[in-house]
């Protein structure tokens, strides 16, 4: 699933960052309004985490830009603000939950799974693509049925290719996608992992674009 990290203190969305990825989120993090709504547009993220202190613009602002770019975003709003009139902002303007700075991120990664479970009852809970399927809420992929032994950075890695079908994935985006900030990742681990994953999957389900990265044909 994929999640909007909009969090303008770098050192804690760094450590969101990670603990996102950890859970299995595919995470784009911007740090103001303005790449947020860039980033809306672009990634097409199913969840928002938001910190209403943002420096360029009043989260709440945008917070209702981004559900007029997308009524279905699931979005959990981050404040350092404690009172009554802006939680109640905050849900006219349409979060769907709220955190209050300083949280537990374990506090957060729940109410996160409440709510891809909720978006999980739609369509995006099961990706299918010919034999191979993806169950985003339970973090699995079958084949024909079976379930697929894969570690944790080659199911997250069939995921970014299944969630973007029919696009190329570039090396330099499945690392970030993979890793967090700040990870050392050796120049080849992407090749390791896809050619491990390979094994698994039918013949040229993931095919090389040579001299830019990976896709997975849509059908
Ligand atoms: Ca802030």
């Amino acid at each position: 699933m994929k999640l909007l990290l909009i969090e303008d203190d770098t050192i804690l969305a760094a450590a969101l960052d990670r603990a996102l990825r950890d859970e299995g989120f595919i995470v784009e993090a911007v740090t103001d309004g303005g790449a947020a709504l860039r980033f809306c547009r672009a990634f097409e993220p199913e969840i928002a985490v938001l910190d209403l202190g943002l420096p360029d613009i009043d989260g709440i602002k945008l917070l209702a830009k981004l559900r007029e770019l997308d009524r279905n975003l699931a979005v959990l709003v981050l404040t350092a603000r404690d009172g009554i009139a802006d939680k109640v902002a905050a849900l006219d303007a349409g979060a769907d939950d709220y955190l209050i700075k300083p949280f537990e991120t374990a506090e957060l990664m729940a109410r996160l799974r409440v709510l891809s479970r909720r978006l999980g009852t739609a369509d995006s809970a099961l990706i299918q693509i010919g034999p191979i399927s993806l169950q985003l809420g339970h973090h699995t992929a079958m084949r024909d049925g079976e379930t697929l032994a894969l570690t944790r950075r080659e199911y997250m890695l069939l995921k970014a290719l299944m969630c973007a079908a029919g696009r190329v994935q570039t090396k330099q985006s499945l690392e970030q996608k993979l890793y967090g900030w700040g990870e050392e990742v050796a120049s080849n681990t992407i090749e390791v992992h896809i050619s491990n994953l390979r094994k698994k999957l039918p013949e040229k389900f993931i095919q090389t674009i040579r001299g830019v990265g990976y896709t997975v044909a849509r059908t």
